[in-house]
Order: C-alpha cells, then structure tokens, then sequence
C-alpha cells in the first residue's frame, strides 16, 4: 500500500514522472507479491502495466531522489512515532491521511472528511487551536502545527 507516495501532482516539478519507478521499486523485492497502487482511470491503469516485469534502474532511482526532494517537507510517512509528544492526543497520522486523501493523487474530498470525521474531536486538528505551542516532532521534519492548521482549512 502506499506504493506511489501520495501521488502527488508532480507538474511543475520537473522532468520527473516518478510513479512507474515507485512501482518497479516496490516489486523488485522479492518479499513482495503484490502492490496496491489506486487507478482512477485507464491511462493510470496503463501507466502501471506498462513497467510490470520491467528492472528498476539507476534513472528509476533518480526520478525517486527528485520526487522526494519534491514532497519533502509535506509527506507524511503515517509512522506515528510525533503523536507521543502531543500532549492533547491528536491523531496526527491520521489527519495527514485524510489531507493527503484531499491533495495526493487520490484527489478525493468525500474520502478525506469521511477519514477525518472518523476522529473524535479531541482527536482531530481542531484540538490544536487551543495549543500554546506543539511539542510533537516529526522525523520527516514536517512543521506539524503548520499541517493540522492546512487540515482545518482543506478538510473540516
Ligand atoms: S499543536 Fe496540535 S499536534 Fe502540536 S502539540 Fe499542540 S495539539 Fe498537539
Ligand atoms: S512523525 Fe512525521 S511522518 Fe510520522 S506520523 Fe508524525 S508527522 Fe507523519
């Protein structure tokens, strides 16, 4: 799951069309028998057959360092790890789920307040509006209250 990082829209970003690569990356382990990649429409789902069978190369590999450089800061790895340091007990993982449900390849709003309306209140990002100050760390080095506040604005 997850094999396409978000799927986030990569115009502007270059010459990196990173989502064959994430795939061939993901299925050249041999600990792997099947990938979950989401297809909305037939050119994704020929995008993906195209590389199946395909090795991952040294240009894959660029394109992956590119696409990382260009979602740095705002992908979420849902690890959880930010979430022991929040003394409130907002369920960052999941608000950034449901943010990446709204912006990431998905695109799909309905999925992303379904997510977060699944959160008690004093889970969700609402509870950060009456923090002084956040103490959750992240280890990807994403500005957590910068996000919780983009949640609130996108999907609530
Ligand atoms: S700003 Fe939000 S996430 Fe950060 S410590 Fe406060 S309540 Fe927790
Ligand atoms: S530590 Fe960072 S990557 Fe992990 S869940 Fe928290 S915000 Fe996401």
């Amino acid at each position: 799951m997850k094999a396409m990082v978000g799927g986030y829209d990569v115009t502007g970003m270059g010459r990196i069309t990173p989502y064959q690569a994430a795939l061939k990356w993901v299925l050249q382990n041999p600990k792997v028998t099947a990938a979950i990649p989401g297809m909305k429409d037939m050119a994704q789902l020929k995008e993906d057959i195209t590389v199946m069978g395909m090795p991952f190369t040294y240009s894959d590999l660029r394109r992956l360092d590119h696409y990382d450089q260009a979602i740095a800061g705002f992908y979420c790895t849902f690890c959880g790890t930010c979430e022991v340091g929040c003394p409130h007990g907002v369920e960052i993982s999941t608000v950034n789920r449901a943010l990446m449900y709204a912006e990431g390849g998905y695109r799909n709003i309905k999925l992303a307040r379904d997510t977060y309306a699944e959160l008690p209140l004093q889970a969700s990002a609402a509870t950060c509006l009456d923090c002084e100050g956040c103490r959750a760390r992240c280890v990807n080095g994403l500005d957590i209250a910068s996000k919780m506040n983009h949640a609130r604005t996108v999907i609530s």
